[in-house]
Protein backbone atom coordinates (compact mmCIF):
# COMPACT_ATOMS: atom_id res chain seq x y z
CA UNK A 1 0.00 0.00 0.00
CA UNK A 2 1.40 3.46 -0.89
CA UNK A 3 1.94 5.64 2.34
CA UNK A 4 0.80 8.41 3.37
CA UNK A 5 2.51 11.70 2.40
CA UNK A 6 3.18 13.19 6.05
CA UNK A 7 3.73 17.21 6.01
CA UNK A 8 5.89 17.98 8.94
CA UNK A 9 6.22 21.19 11.36
CA UNK A 10 8.37 21.65 13.92
CA UNK A 11 12.28 20.68 13.20
CA UNK A 12 13.30 21.44 16.63
CA UNK A 13 15.46 18.93 19.19
CA UNK A 14 12.19 16.53 18.79
CA UNK A 15 11.22 17.08 14.99
CA UNK A 16 14.64 16.08 13.52
CA UNK A 17 14.77 13.01 14.89
CA UNK A 18 11.15 11.68 14.27
CA UNK A 19 11.48 13.13 10.78
CA UNK A 20 14.54 11.29 9.89
CA UNK A 21 12.76 7.59 11.25
CA UNK A 22 9.70 8.49 8.86
CA UNK A 23 12.17 8.64 5.81
CA UNK A 24 13.95 5.80 6.94
CA UNK A 25 10.32 3.68 7.01
CA UNK A 26 9.76 5.33 3.71
CA UNK A 27 7.38 7.72 4.07
CA UNK A 28 7.32 10.46 1.74
CA UNK A 29 7.84 13.70 3.92
CA UNK A 30 7.49 17.47 3.07
CA UNK A 31 8.52 20.00 5.92
CA UNK A 32 8.15 23.55 7.28
CA UNK A 33 10.11 25.43 10.06
CA UNK A 34 9.85 28.99 11.18
CA UNK A 35 13.42 29.50 10.81
CA UNK A 36 13.83 28.29 7.46
CA UNK A 37 17.05 26.41 7.02
CA UNK A 38 16.67 24.14 9.03
CA UNK A 39 13.92 23.05 6.71
CA UNK A 40 16.86 23.02 4.22
CA UNK A 41 18.88 20.93 6.33
CA UNK A 42 16.68 17.67 5.62
CA UNK A 43 17.70 15.91 3.09
CA UNK A 44 14.99 14.58 0.54
CA UNK A 45 12.39 16.07 1.87
CA UNK A 46 10.59 18.99 -0.14
CA UNK A 47 10.06 22.23 1.39
CA UNK A 48 6.99 24.12 1.67
CA UNK A 49 6.86 27.88 1.62
CA UNK A 50 4.15 28.05 4.42
CA UNK A 51 2.22 25.67 6.57
CA UNK A 52 -0.75 26.28 3.86
CA UNK A 53 1.19 24.78 0.79
CA UNK A 54 2.35 21.98 3.10
CA UNK A 55 -1.37 21.36 4.26
CA UNK A 56 -2.41 21.46 0.27
CA UNK A 57 -0.31 18.98 0.09
CA UNK A 58 0.29 16.44 2.45
CA UNK A 59 -2.37 13.50 3.29
CA UNK A 60 -1.60 13.60 7.66
CA UNK A 61 0.40 16.87 9.30
CA UNK A 62 2.18 16.97 12.16
CA UNK A 63 2.94 19.79 14.54
CA UNK A 64 6.07 19.38 17.08
CA UNK A 65 6.54 23.11 18.26
CA UNK A 66 6.91 24.40 21.41
CA UNK A 67 3.71 25.79 22.96
CA UNK A 68 0.31 26.74 22.57
CA UNK A 69 1.26 30.25 21.31
CA UNK A 70 3.39 28.20 18.68
CA UNK A 71 0.63 25.71 18.08
CA UNK A 72 -2.08 28.64 17.71
CA UNK A 73 0.31 30.22 15.39
CA UNK A 74 0.99 27.41 12.81
CA UNK A 75 -2.66 26.16 12.80
CA UNK A 76 -4.63 29.28 12.55
CA UNK A 77 -1.71 32.34 11.58
CA UNK A 78 -1.54 34.36 8.19
CA UNK A 79 -0.43 31.48 6.25
CA UNK A 80 -1.39 28.47 8.87
CA UNK A 81 -2.45 24.76 7.87
CA UNK A 82 -6.44 26.08 8.65
CA UNK A 83 -6.01 27.98 5.24
CA UNK A 84 -4.79 24.86 3.09
CA UNK A 85 -6.38 21.80 4.95
CA UNK A 86 -9.68 20.51 3.36
CA UNK A 87 -12.06 17.52 4.84
CA UNK A 88 -10.70 14.51 5.37
CA UNK A 89 -6.99 15.17 6.33
CA UNK A 90 -5.72 14.54 9.66
CA UNK A 91 -3.56 16.95 11.97
CA UNK A 92 -1.66 15.32 14.50
CA UNK A 93 0.03 17.56 17.19
CA UNK A 94 2.87 15.88 19.23
CA UNK A 95 3.70 18.58 20.87
CA UNK A 96 3.09 19.69 24.39
CA UNK A 97 0.78 21.45 24.94
CA UNK A 98 -2.19 22.51 27.00
CA UNK A 99 -5.36 20.27 27.24
CA UNK A 100 -7.69 22.87 26.58
CA UNK A 101 -5.95 24.41 23.45
CA UNK A 102 -5.59 20.44 22.07
CA UNK A 103 -9.73 20.18 22.60
CA UNK A 104 -10.15 23.80 21.00
CA UNK A 105 -8.18 23.10 17.73
CA UNK A 106 -10.22 19.65 17.20
CA UNK A 107 -13.67 21.85 18.03
CA UNK A 108 -12.20 24.58 15.15
CA UNK A 109 -10.25 22.02 12.67
CA UNK A 110 -13.84 19.80 13.21
CA UNK A 111 -15.64 22.44 11.74
CA UNK A 112 -13.42 22.26 8.48
CA UNK A 113 -13.88 18.10 8.40
CA UNK A 114 -10.24 18.05 9.29
CA UNK A 115 -9.79 15.41 11.92
CA UNK A 116 -7.59 15.64 14.89
CA UNK A 117 -5.57 13.93 17.30
CA UNK A 118 -3.65 15.56 20.31
CA UNK A 119 -0.35 12.77 20.49
CA UNK A 120 2.35 14.28 22.92
CA UNK A 121 5.24 11.98 23.56
CA UNK A 122 7.31 10.85 26.72
CA UNK A 123 10.77 10.14 26.11
CA UNK A 124 13.34 12.47 24.70
CA UNK A 125 15.98 12.91 22.14
CA UNK A 126 17.55 9.36 22.44
CA UNK A 127 14.11 7.45 21.99
CA UNK A 128 13.03 10.49 19.49
CA UNK A 129 16.62 8.75 17.77
CA UNK A 130 16.19 5.32 18.61
CA UNK A 131 12.05 5.24 17.46
CA UNK A 132 11.02 4.16 21.30
CA UNK A 133 9.07 6.73 22.33
CA UNK A 134 6.18 6.33 24.38
CA UNK A 135 2.73 8.10 22.50
CA UNK A 136 -0.26 9.57 24.47
CA UNK A 137 -3.20 9.90 22.03
CA UNK A 138 -6.68 11.96 22.29
CA UNK A 139 -8.29 11.31 19.82
CA UNK A 140 -11.55 9.55 17.43
CA UNK A 141 -10.61 5.86 17.91
CA UNK A 142 -10.66 5.26 14.08
CA UNK A 143 -8.42 8.16 13.44
CA UNK A 144 -5.42 6.49 15.42
CA UNK A 145 -5.67 3.71 13.88
CA UNK A 146 -5.18 5.20 10.64
CA UNK A 147 -2.23 7.27 12.23
CA UNK A 148 -0.96 3.85 13.78
CA UNK A 149 1.67 3.40 11.34
CA UNK A 150 3.23 6.75 11.83
CA UNK A 151 3.18 6.21 15.73
CA UNK A 152 4.65 2.50 14.99
CA UNK A 153 7.50 4.13 13.32
CA UNK A 154 7.88 6.78 16.11
CA UNK A 155 7.36 4.86 19.31
CA UNK A 156 7.24 1.51 21.23
CA UNK A 157 4.17 2.17 22.48
CA UNK A 158 0.81 4.24 21.99
CA UNK A 159 -1.79 4.32 24.62
CA UNK A 160 -5.43 6.24 23.44
CA UNK A 161 -6.30 7.71 26.30
CA UNK A 162 -9.49 9.14 25.45
CA UNK A 163 -11.08 12.08 23.30
CA UNK A 164 -9.36 15.01 22.25
CA UNK A 165 -7.15 16.77 25.07
CA UNK A 166 -6.57 13.57 26.87
CA UNK A 167 -3.31 13.09 25.00
CA UNK A 168 -2.84 16.40 26.22
CA UNK A 169 -3.67 15.45 29.76
CA UNK A 170 -1.75 12.34 30.57
CA UNK A 171 1.42 14.20 29.38
CA UNK A 172 1.07 16.65 31.65
CA UNK A 173 0.37 13.39 34.44
CA UNK A 174 3.91 12.12 33.63
CA UNK A 175 5.55 14.98 32.96
CA UNK A 176 3.86 15.99 36.22
CA UNK A 177 6.31 12.91 37.94
CA UNK A 178 9.49 13.58 35.59
CA UNK A 179 9.60 17.32 37.05
CA UNK A 180 9.49 16.58 41.14
CA UNK A 181 11.53 13.49 40.29
CA UNK A 182 14.12 15.66 38.91
CA UNK A 183 13.47 18.22 41.71
CA UNK A 184 13.89 15.39 43.84
CA UNK A 185 17.26 14.54 42.46
CA UNK A 186 18.78 18.11 42.67
CA UNK A 187 17.78 18.32 46.31
CA UNK A 188 19.43 15.15 47.16
CA UNK A 189 22.40 15.91 45.76
CA UNK A 190 23.07 19.10 47.06
CA UNK A 191 21.73 17.93 50.42
CA UNK A 192 24.15 15.39 50.06
CA UNK A 193 27.33 17.44 49.01
CA UNK A 194 26.47 20.44 51.21
CA UNK A 195 27.33 17.63 53.87
CA UNK A 196 30.90 16.57 52.66
CA UNK A 197 29.48 13.66 50.17
CA UNK A 198 31.16 13.22 46.83
CA UNK A 199 28.05 14.02 44.00
CA UNK A 200 29.35 10.81 41.92
CA UNK A 201 29.71 8.41 44.70
CA UNK A 202 26.13 9.77 45.41
CA UNK A 203 24.91 8.90 42.24
CA UNK A 204 26.28 5.67 42.36
CA UNK A 205 25.09 4.42 45.43
CA UNK A 206 21.28 5.79 44.14
CA UNK A 207 22.08 3.39 41.52
CA UNK A 208 22.08 0.15 43.80
CA UNK A 209 18.83 1.34 45.94
CA UNK A 210 15.58 1.07 44.96
CA UNK A 211 15.29 4.77 43.90
CA UNK A 212 17.78 4.26 41.17
CA UNK A 213 15.52 5.08 38.06
CA UNK A 214 16.41 5.15 34.21
CA UNK A 215 16.11 8.90 34.17
CA UNK A 216 18.75 9.29 37.01
CA UNK A 217 20.82 6.85 34.90
CA UNK A 218 20.44 9.68 31.94
CA UNK A 219 21.39 12.55 33.28
CA UNK A 220 24.48 11.08 35.88
CA UNK A 221 26.73 11.91 33.17
CA UNK A 222 25.90 15.48 32.68
CA UNK A 223 25.32 15.35 36.95
CA UNK A 224 29.26 14.44 36.81
CA UNK A 225 30.11 17.10 34.50
CA UNK A 226 28.23 19.65 35.62
CA UNK A 227 27.46 20.70 32.49
CA UNK A 228 23.95 20.27 30.63
CA UNK A 229 23.83 20.16 27.16
CA UNK A 230 19.97 20.49 25.98
CA UNK A 231 18.18 17.02 24.78
CA UNK A 232 14.97 18.49 26.58
CA UNK A 233 15.30 22.14 27.07
CA UNK A 234 14.78 23.78 30.83
CA UNK A 235 12.23 26.14 29.34
CA UNK A 236 9.68 23.51 28.13
CA UNK A 237 10.11 21.57 31.80
CA UNK A 238 8.86 25.47 33.12
CA UNK A 239 6.23 25.84 30.42
CA UNK A 240 5.18 22.62 31.44
CA UNK A 241 4.83 23.28 35.07
CA UNK A 242 2.84 26.24 34.33
CA UNK A 243 0.47 24.04 32.33
CA UNK A 244 0.18 21.74 35.09
CA UNK A 245 -0.74 24.76 37.80
CA UNK A 246 -3.58 25.97 35.57
CA UNK A 247 -5.06 22.33 34.77
CA UNK A 248 -5.17 21.63 39.13
CA UNK A 249 -6.41 25.25 40.26
CA UNK A 250 -8.02 24.53 43.38
CA UNK A 251 -6.14 21.52 43.95
CA UNK A 252 -3.63 20.71 46.61
CA UNK A 253 -0.53 20.83 44.56
CA UNK A 254 2.22 22.10 46.97
CA UNK A 255 4.42 19.70 45.75
CA UNK A 256 4.11 21.08 41.84
CA UNK A 257 4.33 24.93 43.48
CA UNK A 258 7.56 24.06 45.10
CA UNK A 259 9.12 22.51 41.89
CA UNK A 260 7.11 24.75 39.61
CA UNK A 261 8.91 27.75 41.07
CA UNK A 262 12.48 26.69 41.24
CA UNK A 263 12.01 25.59 37.34
CA UNK A 264 10.71 29.14 36.84
CA UNK A 265 13.72 30.67 39.24
CA UNK A 266 16.20 28.46 36.37
CA UNK A 267 14.54 30.10 33.42
CA UNK A 268 14.81 33.39 34.59
CA UNK A 269 18.53 33.13 35.50
CA UNK A 270 18.89 32.54 31.84
CA UNK A 271 19.49 28.46 32.04
CA UNK A 272 16.13 28.23 29.86
CA UNK A 273 18.16 26.72 26.93
CA UNK A 274 20.22 23.99 28.65
CA UNK A 275 18.67 20.60 29.62
CA UNK A 276 16.32 20.46 32.46
CA UNK A 277 18.88 18.86 34.78
CA UNK A 278 20.50 22.72 35.12
CA UNK A 279 17.86 23.23 37.85
CA UNK A 280 19.92 22.13 39.99
CA UNK A 281 22.62 25.29 39.51
CA UNK A 282 19.20 26.77 41.20
CA UNK A 283 19.57 24.64 44.05
CA UNK A 284 23.20 24.89 44.27
CA UNK A 285 22.92 27.97 44.91
P1 LIG B 1 12.70 22.97 20.40
O1 LIG B 1 13.95 22.27 20.08
O2 LIG B 1 12.70 24.18 21.27
O3 LIG B 1 11.98 23.32 18.99
C1 LIG B 1 10.78 24.06 18.98
C2 LIG B 1 10.21 24.06 17.58
O4 LIG B 1 9.02 24.89 17.59
C3 LIG B 1 11.16 24.67 16.54
O5 LIG B 1 10.96 24.03 15.31
C4 LIG B 1 10.67 26.12 16.50
O6 LIG B 1 10.99 26.80 15.30
C5 LIG B 1 9.18 25.91 16.61
N1 LIG B 1 8.49 27.13 17.03
C6 LIG B 1 8.60 27.77 18.22
N2 LIG B 1 7.80 28.87 18.23
C7 LIG B 1 7.20 28.93 17.01
C8 LIG B 1 6.27 29.81 16.42
N3 LIG B 1 5.79 30.88 17.08
N4 LIG B 1 5.84 29.56 15.16
C9 LIG B 1 6.31 28.47 14.50
N5 LIG B 1 7.19 27.58 15.00
C10 LIG B 1 7.62 27.80 16.25
O7 LIG B 1 11.63 21.99 21.07
P2 LIG B 1 11.65 20.39 21.17
O8 LIG B 1 12.55 19.98 22.27
O9 LIG B 1 11.79 19.80 19.82
O10 LIG B 1 10.15 20.16 21.72
C11 LIG B 1 9.01 20.35 20.91
C12 LIG B 1 7.78 20.07 21.76
O11 LIG B 1 7.86 18.71 22.25
C13 LIG B 1 7.63 20.95 23.00
O12 LIG B 1 6.26 21.16 23.25
C14 LIG B 1 8.24 20.12 24.12
O13 LIG B 1 7.72 20.46 25.39
C15 LIG B 1 7.84 18.72 23.68
N6 LIG B 1 8.74 17.64 24.14
C16 LIG B 1 10.10 17.81 24.10
C17 LIG B 1 10.92 16.77 24.53
C18 LIG B 1 12.42 16.90 24.55
O14 LIG B 1 13.07 16.08 25.22
N7 LIG B 1 13.04 17.84 23.88
C19 LIG B 1 10.35 15.56 24.97
C20 LIG B 1 8.97 15.41 24.95
C21 LIG B 1 8.17 16.46 24.53
P3 LIG B 1 12.41 27.55 15.14
O15 LIG B 1 13.36 26.49 14.68
O16 LIG B 1 12.15 28.59 14.15
O17 LIG B 1 12.78 28.11 16.50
Amino acid sequence: MTKPRIGWIGLGHMGVPMTANLQKAGFPLMVWNRTRNKAEAVTGAFVAASPAELASSADIIVTMVSDDASQDEVLFGPGGLAEGLSAGQVVINMGTISPAASRSAAERLGKLGVHVLDAPVAGSVKPATDGTLVILVGGEADILARCQPIFDVLGKRTFHFGPAGQGANAKLSINMLLGILLQGVGESLTFGEAAGLDRSMLLEMFAQTPCASPIMAMKAPSLNAGDYPPAFPLKHMAKDFRLMLDAVKGSDTSLIEVASANFRHAEDAGLGDQDVMAVIKVLER
